[in-house]
């Protein structure tokens, strides 16, 4: 079987969670699994193309698990996007709804410098608003996004379409 059609085999579908309607895409198999892991790692790196990485960025709190490791990967810096009120120093903000609620992600004022390469992880696009915000952070920083990367993409929510024209890229779309 190709490697994404086996990753994409062990995603789990749980219906009804955290709410009515929503459709949760499990990825804890795929963690679990030390060669799925792998791979999915790898190739969320290789979104990132020749491009040399400064820092690779990750929202809280999936998108830590994937955007830390392919930070190792790459040699480069990993920098949080964390929900509101966790981060200890100064930060930027941006308020945004997804699919189940509204949330506030901060980042530090100092976690970027401007012009560096930056490679955003998260785990799942949904209707966009979560990577939309970490988006805009980043602008406010000056960073250049080299590309939105994710696991998962739900494309049927049209998530990509609040995401500017930045570089997008999904390893597992549904
Ligand atoms: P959104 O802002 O709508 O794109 O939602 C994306 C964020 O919510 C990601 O950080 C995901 O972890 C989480 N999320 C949204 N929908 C789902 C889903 N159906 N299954 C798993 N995680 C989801």
């Amino acid at each position: 079987m190709p490697e994404v059609d086996t990753l994409q085999a062990a995603v789990r579908d749980i219906p009804d969670f955290p709410k009515p309607g929503i459709i949760f895409k499990d990825i804890t198999p795929i963690l679990g699994d030390g060669e799925l892991f792998q791979t999915s790692i790898r190739l969320l790196a290789e979104t990132a193309g020749s491009t040399p990485i400064d820092k690779v960025v990750g929202i809280d709190a999936r998108g830590f698990i994937f955007a830390a490791a392919v930070a190792d990967r790459l040699k480069a810096g990993f920098v949080p996007i964390r929900k509101k009120g966790k981060l200890p120093w100064k930060t930027h903000e941006a308020s945004y709804t997804l699919e189940y609620g509204e949330a506030v992600v901060e980042i530090h004022q100092d976690a970027v410098k401007p012009g560096e390469k930056i490679l955003l992880i998260d785990d799942l696009l949904a209707t966009g608003g979560t990577a939309a915000a970490a988006v805009s952070l980043l602008g406010q920083l000056k960073a250049e996004i080299v590309s939105v990367s994710f696991l998962i993409e739900l494309s049927f929510l049209e998530g990509r379409a609040r995401l500017g024209d930045h570089s997008i890229a999904s390893i597992l779309s549904y």
